[in-house]
């Protein structure tokens, strides 16, 4: 039997596309390497920030479609997932990140929100040292959507709905036939009307046999757990999530789901392969982040309770990738580019349009995969966005 899709990859990406191609009626199959819920790449652990607050209007729009997915979602679920915290973006004076393209773009999607400077910042969160010109971008809808449960959800989803997936299943052929597509992984082969690539840090390994290869940089990052001496101070509903806008880039979260908050910085690591990455957290990282939280939120530095590791896999705009390949019109491919997780039930039922319809109502052209900063022979890469 031809199916209709194979999914390569189940981290969020993945596991949302085989979920939205089995609940539209598709025959899918889905391959995953390692375990379902393993650690390697980018899907694991509890948390992930999702925010409305973007630099540019497609994306303040692309994040109002992400939270309809959370909440259709949710429906089909009939579970609470996105958890409402407010977002705070901090940027202090002379900051890497401007404020300007942020605010202009929420208001030209009107997006409400609030600009604080930095007495009110304290005088809502006392828990912050700021220094004074420093600016802040509250927007009231940030919160948090849990990782690993969210995924395994859209698993859970996707099989109901009718799918197959296959775990310790590496892919490790692919063949475009023209008519339709062929992956193997040695012992067994399987056709497909269309291949979707959602393999993150290994995408490169995948295009390679298609004669395909994105300028993408793999880093080791890592995040911290902290048990905070007075964690009533960062509970949800007292404490948002926040981002420092500056280089370095510093993110966190309020204590969730467990006892213990969560601190990393963005784009900290060392660049890596998935398979030349470790495990072991980085001295110096926990160091930088300490170092930060110490300067700018000190109550959160509390007992260290645990570090871990994950896989970033930017391109080199730090924009999503979604589309086909160029030359293989039945390979789809998709990338969260290190802050894809929470377009990541979107982005599932976008990839089931494009390989179902073979098109979508969102212009998807800033995340085509030959788009010129994925094309052109030197693109000077900028991550913080
Ligand atoms: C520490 C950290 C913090 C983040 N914070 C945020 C945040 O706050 N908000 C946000 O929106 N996003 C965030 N992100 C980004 C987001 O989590 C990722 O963009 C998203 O989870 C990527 O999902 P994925 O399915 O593409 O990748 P992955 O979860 O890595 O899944 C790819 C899968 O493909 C499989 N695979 C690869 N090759 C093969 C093969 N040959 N055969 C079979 N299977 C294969 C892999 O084993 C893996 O399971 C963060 C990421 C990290 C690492």
């Amino acid at each position: 039997m031809t199916l209709d899709a194979i999914v390569v990859g189940l981290g969020a990406l993945g596991s949302a596309a085989a979920r939205a191609l089995a609940r539209a009626g598709a025959r899918v199959l889905g391959l995953e390497q390692f375990r379902l819920g393993h650690d390697r790449g980018a899907s694991h652990d509890h948390a992930r920030i999702i925010r409305r607050s973007y630099h540019t209007p497609a994306y303040v729009r692309l994040a109002g479609l992400a939270y309809r997915a959370w909440a259709d979602l949710e429906r089909e679920a009939g579970e609470r997932l996105v958890v409402s915290t407010g977002g705070l973006d901090l940027f202090p004076p002379a900051a890497a990140i401007p404020a300007d393209a942020y605010l202009a773009s929420l208001d030209a999607c009107g997006v409400p929100y609030e600009w604080l400077d930095a007495d009110e910042v304290l005088r809502r969160w006392p828990v912050f040292r700021l220094e004074p010109g420093t600016g802040a971008l509250w927007q009231a809808d940030g919160g948090i959507v849990p990782a690993a449960r969210g995924t395994e959800l859209l698993q859970r989803l996707a099989v109901h709905h009718g799918a197959t997936l296959l775990e310790q299943t590496p892919v490790t052929e692919v063949r475009d036939l023209g008519h339709a597509v062929e992956v193997g992984n040695g012992d067994r082969t399987w056709r497909a009307a269309r291949l979707l690539l959602c393999a993150d840090a290994w995408t490169n390994e995948l295009l390679a046999p298609l004669g395909a290869r994105l300028p993408l940089v793999v880093t080791q990052e890592q995040f911290g757990y902290f048990q905070p001496a007075d964690p009533g101070a960062f509970a949800v509903g007292r404490f948002p999530v926040w981002i420092w806008m500056d280089d370095p880039s510093f993110y966190g979260f309020p204590v969730w789901p467990g006892a213990a908050l969560k601190a990393a910085q963005d784009v900290g690591g060392r660049e890596v392969t998935a398979r030349s990455r470790g495990f072991d957290p980085d001295p110096a990282a926990s160091e930088r982040l300490a170092r930060f939280l110490r300067g700018r939120l000190p109550g959160a530095l509390g007992v260290p309770v645990s570090t871990r590791t994950c896989l970033y896999t930017l391109t080199p705009d730090r924009d999503l990738v979604l589309g086909p390949l160029s030359g293989h019109d039945r390979v789809l491919v998709a990338l969260g580019a290190a802050h894809g997780f929470k377009f990541a039930p979107l982005l599932g039922q976008l990839l089931a349009d494009l390989a179902l319809r073979g098109g979508t109502d969102l212009d998807l052209a800033p995340f085509d995969p030959g788009r010129v900063a994925l094309t052109a022979p030197t693109v000077e890469p900028h991550y913080l966005v």
